[in-house]
């Protein structure tokens, strides 16, 4: 599932389209996908319009058209963002493409988890974008805002808290297993137990690098990053080469070194938590 970073490459994709004119508009058929705004009105309202760029919020995307027009989106599961040539042909998982007269901005999704909506807002982004919580990056992801969030759901295991993209916008499975990593923790540490200072000096380097490679080429982030041997087949630990470890946490695949990431005492874990 794109994260953070991969979201933020694929929005640039469209970029060389900036200032140029929407002349038609192919949406696709599958409700799902256009559930948030009917697919007769992407024609009906981008259509003549020019693109102006993308913007990313965690795994959110914002595309400004001419006149005060806003196209948002997610890639879900499996999205992605392409850019075609002006006769690109649909195939059955581009959803949205927009032509102009030199490309075709293309939405493939082949599982239909993404989504996208269509907002009139003439003096600037979308009420609903400006709401959002505060990025990891930006200056408002405070000590105090990681201390609130990990006090919310004292008990509930720190891998499956970090997925909530309410507190920890863009963070998903790679980048929650790599916090988690790099800070010496096994998935299942109760989130009440854990430094909030810690946990957001971790996620903002993670964020950081992230966004300086995958973000910026698709480029592997450092070989001291459990990330980039995660994926091989077994792989093994860059620290000390223990075999990874590897379960399912509330429906999602954890990965984790069993020597640098050891469970959390049993005592500690069965202490009620405080009022
Ligand atoms: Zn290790």
């Amino acid at each position: 599932m794109p994260e953070l970073a991969e979201v933020a490459y694929y929005a640039k994709r469209w970029d060389p389209a900036q200032g140029q004119v929407i002349r038609r508009v192919h949406a696709g058929s599958k409700p799902r996908f256009f559930r948030h705004t009917p697919a007769a009105a992407f024609p009906a309202g981008l259509v003549g319009r020019s693109y102006s760029g993308a913007r990313t919020h965690g795994k959110k995307l914002l595309f400004a058209f001419q006149g005060g027009l806003w196209l948002t989106g997610h890639l879900g599961m499996t999205g992605e963002l392409l850019l075609g040539p002006p006769d690109h042909a649909p195939t059955t998982h581009d959803h949205l493409v927009l032509y102009t007269p030199r490309q075709a901005l293309i939405f493939r999704d082949s599982r239909m988890f993404g989504a996208v909506r269509l907002e009139e807002s003439p003096s600037g982004p979308p009420p609903a974008w400006l709401a959002l919580p505060p990025e990891i990056l930006s200056p408002s992801f405070t000590t105090a805002r990681a201390a609130a969030a990990l006090q919310r759901h004292p008990r509930s295991p720190l891998k499956a808290f970090l997925l909530d993209q309410d507190w920890f916008p863009g963070i998903g499975n790679w980048m929650a297993d790599e916090a988690l990593y790099q800070l010496h923790l096994h998935p299942a540490t109760p989130s009440g137990t854990v430094d909030p200072a810690a946990l957001r000096k971790t996620l903002r380097a993670i964020c950081q690098k992230s966004m300086q490679t995958i973000a910026v080429d698709w480029s592997d982030p450092p070989p001291s990053w459990l990330m980039t041997h995660r994926w091989k087949s077994g792989g093994s630990c860059p620290r000390c080469r223990s075999g990874l470890a590897r379960d399912t946490l509330r429906g999602r695949t954890a990965c984790w070194c069993p020597t640098c990431q050891p469970p959390t005492a049993p005592a500690e874990a069965s202490n009620p938590p405080k009022h």
